[in-house]
């Protein structure tokens, strides 16, 4: 019944196209691809591109995430080409809404990071909570000085320590992505400060990871020593934290 209907209804084609003639921009049909292909091109090959690099800035995502650059003078996150041969290893202390020391292990083009309050110990008996924080660029590796107040970190670092470390069980990159990943890396380090052994073990806890900073009993153990307390000036420039932050407000004043 119905198709019938349909079928002896009148052709009202030509009538119809006549009447409902579609609006300039849809009307030339033969144009349509070619402009489909223009218009298509770049926006499939944009986030292709973009998807690239985002997959490639992964590690590094939550750390520009956090900070504006055009407000800090912190370096941009991005994981250079060429790899040294050599692993390099950072502690700065960071005097932020609470006093931490950063310790840094590069892995994979980035630096590994954890915060410890209370910094690095010489005593194998004392275990220092490290929280893991994002990874961070190794181009920060070298700054020293203030983040604006107000702005992710705000306050004073300094370069504690810095220097060189291998794994425990030959140094190579997979031992230690190994190690990171079972929660017990097992590392030597080759600093101006700190050397010899050191464990970091992740404790099995909810939430964001935690985990505890232990020097190994080794040549370079001595629970006699108070490192932190020991130590107050930059391994790199000699500063305190209070000249560190009193020189990056005059050179900031000369700006503004
Ligand atoms: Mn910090």
């Amino acid at each position: 019944m119905f198709f019938a209907a349909h079928a002896s209804m009148p052709p009202r084609k030509p009538a119809g196209r006549a009447q409902t003639r579609p609006p300039a921009h849809e009307r030339s049909e033969p144009s349509t691809p070619a402009r489909k292909a223009r218009i298509e091109k770049p926006v499939a090959t944009k986030p292709a591109r973009k998807a690239a690099d985002s997959r490639k800035a992964t590690p590094l995502t939550a750390y520009n995430a956090k900070r504006d650059f055009t407000r800090t003078d912190e370096p941009a996150g991005t994981i250079p080409r060429k790899r040294a041969k050599v692993l390099q290893f950072v502690i700065q202390k960071h005097e932020a809404s609470h006093l931490h020391f950063d310790f840094r292990l590069e892995l994979d083009g980035v630096m590994k990071s954890w915060a410890i309050p209370k910094g690095p110990s010489l005593d194998p008996a004392v275990k220092r909570l490290a929280m893991e924080v994002e990874d961070h660029p190794i181009s920060y590796n070298t700054f020293e000085g203030t983040i604006p107040q107000g702005e992710y970190g705000g306050g004073t670092v300094m370069l504690w320590d810095r220097g060189t470390y291998i794994s425990d069980d030959g140094s190579t990159a997979q031992s230690l992505r190994d190690g990171y990943d079972r929660g017990e890396l097992k590392i030597t380090l080759q600093g101006k400060r700190l050397r010899g052994g050191y464990v970091l073990r992740r404790m099995k806890r909810p939430g964001r990871p935690q985990w505890l900073l232990i020097k190994r009993d080794d040549a370079f153990a001595d629970p006699t020593r108070d490192i932190v307390a020991e130590k107050t000036t930059s391994v790199a420039s000699r500063r305190t934290m209070d000249s560190i932050a009193k020189g990056n407000r005059s050179s900031k004043a000369k700006h503004s």
